[in-house]
Protein backbone atom coordinates (compact mmCIF):
# COMPACT_ATOMS: atom_id res chain seq x y z
CA UNK A 1 0.00 0.00 0.00
CA UNK A 2 0.94 3.53 -0.68
CA UNK A 3 0.62 6.49 1.99
CA UNK A 4 -0.82 9.32 0.72
CA UNK A 5 -1.39 12.96 2.75
CA UNK A 6 -4.12 15.07 2.41
CA UNK A 7 -3.95 18.74 2.89
CA UNK A 8 -7.22 19.19 4.08
CA UNK A 9 -8.87 20.60 8.16
CA UNK A 10 -12.24 19.54 5.74
CA UNK A 11 -13.87 16.91 7.51
CA UNK A 12 -17.21 17.16 4.89
CA UNK A 13 -13.73 16.94 2.02
CA UNK A 14 -11.84 14.20 3.88
CA UNK A 15 -14.71 11.89 3.91
CA UNK A 16 -15.67 12.02 0.47
CA UNK A 17 -11.75 11.95 -0.37
CA UNK A 18 -11.92 8.94 1.46
CA UNK A 19 -14.54 6.87 -0.18
CA UNK A 20 -13.10 8.47 -3.93
CA UNK A 21 -9.75 6.74 -3.21
CA UNK A 22 -11.36 3.62 -1.64
CA UNK A 23 -10.76 2.01 -4.84
CA UNK A 24 -6.80 2.37 -5.14
CA UNK A 25 -4.46 0.88 -2.74
CA UNK A 26 -3.32 3.97 -0.85
CA UNK A 27 -3.31 5.01 3.06
CA UNK A 28 -5.21 8.08 3.19
CA UNK A 29 -3.80 10.47 5.84
CA UNK A 30 -5.00 13.48 6.78
CA UNK A 31 -3.17 16.79 8.35
CA UNK A 32 -4.76 16.39 11.58
CA UNK A 33 -2.86 12.81 12.24
CA UNK A 34 0.37 15.55 12.32
CA UNK A 35 1.19 16.44 16.06
CA UNK A 36 2.29 20.04 14.81
CA UNK A 37 1.02 21.77 11.63
CA UNK A 38 0.03 25.23 11.14
CA UNK A 39 -1.88 25.34 7.50
CA UNK A 40 -0.38 28.75 5.93
CA UNK A 41 -3.34 31.34 4.52
CA UNK A 42 -5.22 30.23 1.32
CA UNK A 43 -4.31 33.81 -0.58
CA UNK A 44 -3.88 32.84 -3.95
CA UNK A 45 -6.58 34.49 -6.66
CA UNK A 46 -7.43 30.70 -8.23
CA UNK A 47 -8.30 27.57 -7.07
CA UNK A 48 -5.27 26.11 -8.61
CA UNK A 49 -2.36 28.76 -6.66
CA UNK A 50 -4.63 27.72 -3.34
CA UNK A 51 -4.72 24.42 -3.80
CA UNK A 52 -0.40 24.64 -4.43
CA UNK A 53 -0.16 26.20 -1.11
CA UNK A 54 -2.07 23.28 0.92
CA UNK A 55 0.16 20.64 -0.80
CA UNK A 56 2.81 22.73 -0.35
CA UNK A 57 2.65 23.83 3.12
CA UNK A 58 1.80 19.66 4.35
CA UNK A 59 4.83 18.75 2.11
CA UNK A 60 7.37 20.68 4.23
CA UNK A 61 6.31 18.33 6.67
CA UNK A 62 6.05 15.39 5.21
CA UNK A 63 9.11 15.34 2.79
CA UNK A 64 9.41 12.02 0.73
CA UNK A 65 5.53 10.98 0.80
CA UNK A 66 2.79 11.60 -1.76
CA UNK A 67 0.92 14.23 -0.86
CA UNK A 68 -2.03 16.23 -2.00
CA UNK A 69 -3.81 19.69 -1.75
CA UNK A 70 -6.94 20.15 -3.12
CA UNK A 71 -8.82 23.88 -3.06
CA UNK A 72 -12.65 23.94 -4.39
CA UNK A 73 -15.77 25.99 -4.42
CA UNK A 74 -18.92 27.29 -5.58
CA UNK A 75 -18.81 29.31 -8.85
CA UNK A 76 -22.37 31.72 -9.25
CA UNK A 77 -22.54 32.96 -12.98
CA UNK A 78 -25.38 35.98 -11.54
CA UNK A 79 -23.04 37.30 -8.52
CA UNK A 80 -19.94 37.47 -11.01
CA UNK A 81 -18.27 33.65 -10.13
CA UNK A 82 -18.35 34.62 -5.89
CA UNK A 83 -17.85 33.09 -3.81
CA UNK A 84 -15.57 31.45 -5.65
CA UNK A 85 -12.11 30.66 -4.12
CA UNK A 86 -14.18 32.53 -1.13
CA UNK A 87 -16.42 29.81 -0.57
CA UNK A 88 -15.47 28.71 2.74
CA UNK A 89 -15.05 32.05 3.82
CA UNK A 90 -18.27 33.81 2.24
CA UNK A 91 -20.02 34.92 5.18
CA UNK A 92 -16.79 35.87 7.56
CA UNK A 93 -13.53 34.65 8.29
CA UNK A 94 -14.74 31.50 10.28
CA UNK A 95 -18.27 31.38 8.97
CA UNK A 96 -20.39 27.84 9.15
CA UNK A 97 -21.64 26.07 6.35
CA UNK A 98 -25.29 27.40 7.38
CA UNK A 99 -24.31 31.23 7.39
CA UNK A 100 -22.50 30.90 4.01
CA UNK A 101 -25.24 29.24 2.61
CA UNK A 102 -27.79 31.71 4.00
CA UNK A 103 -25.47 34.80 2.58
CA UNK A 104 -25.71 33.14 -0.49
CA UNK A 105 -29.18 32.97 -1.38
CA UNK A 106 -29.37 36.59 0.64
CA UNK A 107 -27.10 37.80 -2.43
CA UNK A 108 -28.96 35.75 -4.86
CA UNK A 109 -32.33 37.55 -3.91
CA UNK A 110 -31.09 41.29 -2.98
CA UNK A 111 -29.33 41.18 -6.82
CA UNK A 112 -32.67 39.51 -8.31
CA UNK A 113 -29.82 37.73 -10.41
CA UNK A 114 -31.13 36.83 -14.03
CA UNK A 115 -29.31 33.29 -13.52
CA UNK A 116 -29.23 30.99 -11.21
CA UNK A 117 -26.61 29.02 -12.73
CA UNK A 118 -23.27 27.69 -11.27
CA UNK A 119 -20.64 25.29 -10.84
CA UNK A 120 -18.62 23.47 -8.11
CA UNK A 121 -14.62 23.47 -9.20
CA UNK A 122 -12.36 21.54 -7.55
CA UNK A 123 -8.74 21.66 -8.26
CA UNK A 124 -6.10 19.09 -6.56
CA UNK A 125 -2.61 19.49 -7.06
CA UNK A 126 -0.21 16.15 -6.28
CA UNK A 127 3.33 16.75 -5.40
CA UNK A 128 5.13 13.53 -6.01
CA UNK A 129 8.06 12.05 -3.27
CA UNK A 130 10.34 13.88 -5.59
CA UNK A 131 9.09 17.05 -5.50
CA UNK A 132 6.96 16.94 -9.13
CA UNK A 133 3.47 18.87 -9.22
CA UNK A 134 0.83 18.12 -11.46
CA UNK A 135 -2.80 19.60 -11.46
CA UNK A 136 -6.02 18.18 -11.71
CA UNK A 137 -9.69 19.79 -12.28
CA UNK A 138 -13.31 19.15 -12.06
CA UNK A 139 -16.19 20.28 -12.46
CA UNK A 140 -20.17 19.91 -11.61
CA UNK A 141 -22.78 22.22 -13.54
CA UNK A 142 -26.00 22.78 -11.61
CA UNK A 143 -28.26 25.89 -10.56
CA UNK A 144 -28.61 27.29 -7.04
CA UNK A 145 -32.00 26.54 -5.50
CA UNK A 146 -34.26 29.02 -3.40
CA UNK A 147 -34.31 27.44 -0.09
CA UNK A 148 -31.66 24.74 1.06
CA UNK A 149 -32.81 21.05 0.84
CA UNK A 150 -31.32 17.80 2.21
CA UNK A 151 -29.24 16.78 5.25
CA UNK A 152 -26.27 15.12 3.39
CA UNK A 153 -22.72 16.18 2.86
CA UNK A 154 -21.69 20.09 4.03
CA UNK A 155 -21.16 23.46 2.28
CA UNK A 156 -23.38 24.56 -0.08
CA UNK A 157 -24.91 20.76 -1.26
CA UNK A 158 -27.93 22.05 0.42
CA UNK A 159 -28.69 24.45 -2.46
CA UNK A 160 -26.92 23.12 -5.58
CA UNK A 161 -29.27 21.14 -8.19
CA UNK A 162 -27.18 19.42 -10.42
CA UNK A 163 -28.32 20.14 -14.44
CA UNK A 164 -30.88 17.53 -15.12
CA UNK A 165 -32.29 16.73 -11.59
CA UNK A 166 -34.73 18.49 -9.27
CA UNK A 167 -33.37 17.90 -6.08
CA UNK A 168 -30.17 19.58 -4.34
CA UNK A 169 -26.62 17.45 -3.62
CA UNK A 170 -27.89 16.60 -0.20
CA UNK A 171 -31.27 15.37 -0.90
CA UNK A 172 -30.02 12.99 -3.34
CA UNK A 173 -26.78 12.06 -1.53
CA UNK A 174 -23.46 10.81 -0.63
CA UNK A 175 -22.97 7.93 -3.26
CA UNK A 176 -25.02 9.55 -5.78
CA UNK A 177 -22.44 13.01 -5.35
CA UNK A 178 -19.38 10.86 -5.71
CA UNK A 179 -20.45 9.19 -8.95
CA UNK A 180 -20.36 12.71 -10.63
CA UNK A 181 -19.05 15.39 -8.14
CA UNK A 182 -16.01 18.38 -9.19
CA UNK A 183 -14.31 16.19 -6.23
CA UNK A 184 -14.45 12.86 -8.06
CA UNK A 185 -13.42 13.69 -11.87
CA UNK A 186 -10.79 15.62 -10.16
CA UNK A 187 -9.72 12.21 -8.23
CA UNK A 188 -10.37 10.24 -11.55
CA UNK A 189 -7.89 12.54 -13.74
CA UNK A 190 -5.29 12.06 -10.74
CA UNK A 191 -5.83 8.30 -10.56
CA UNK A 192 -6.01 7.50 -14.27
CA UNK A 193 -2.39 9.76 -14.23
CA UNK A 194 -0.86 8.67 -11.40
CA UNK A 195 -1.81 5.56 -9.45
CA UNK A 196 1.05 3.69 -11.49
CA UNK A 197 3.32 5.95 -10.43
CA UNK A 198 2.27 5.93 -7.02
CA UNK A 199 2.08 2.46 -6.27
CA UNK A 200 5.35 1.20 -7.92
CA UNK A 201 7.29 1.86 -4.80
CA UNK A 202 4.66 1.15 -1.97
CA UNK A 203 5.85 3.02 1.58
CA UNK A 204 3.53 0.57 3.69
P1 LIG B 1 -11.52 25.15 0.83
O1 LIG B 1 -11.28 24.21 1.97
O2 LIG B 1 -10.88 26.46 0.96
O3 LIG B 1 -11.24 24.48 -0.49
O4 LIG B 1 -13.06 25.48 0.91
C1 LIG B 1 -13.96 24.96 0.05
C2 LIG B 1 -15.33 25.52 0.39
O5 LIG B 1 -16.10 25.50 -0.80
C3 LIG B 1 -16.05 24.64 1.39
O6 LIG B 1 -15.90 25.09 2.71
C4 LIG B 1 -17.48 24.75 0.92
O7 LIG B 1 -18.07 25.91 1.43
C5 LIG B 1 -17.34 24.90 -0.58
N1 LIG B 1 -17.32 23.58 -1.25
C6 LIG B 1 -16.29 23.00 -1.90
N2 LIG B 1 -16.63 21.79 -2.35
C7 LIG B 1 -17.90 21.60 -1.94
C8 LIG B 1 -18.78 20.51 -2.10
O8 LIG B 1 -18.46 19.44 -2.64
N3 LIG B 1 -19.99 20.68 -1.57
C9 LIG B 1 -20.40 21.82 -0.95
N4 LIG B 1 -19.60 22.86 -0.77
C10 LIG B 1 -18.34 22.75 -1.26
Amino acid sequence: MQDLWVATGNQGKMNEFRMLFNRAPLVLHAQSELPVFSPRPENGETFEANARIKARTLRSVCDRNWVIGEDSGLVVDGLAGLPGVHSARYAGPKAADSENVAKLLKMMQLRAVPTRKARFVSVIVCVAPGGVERTFAGELEGEIAKAARGQAGFGYDCVFVPTGETQTLSELGLAWKNRVSHRARAVDGLLRALLPEMTASPTT
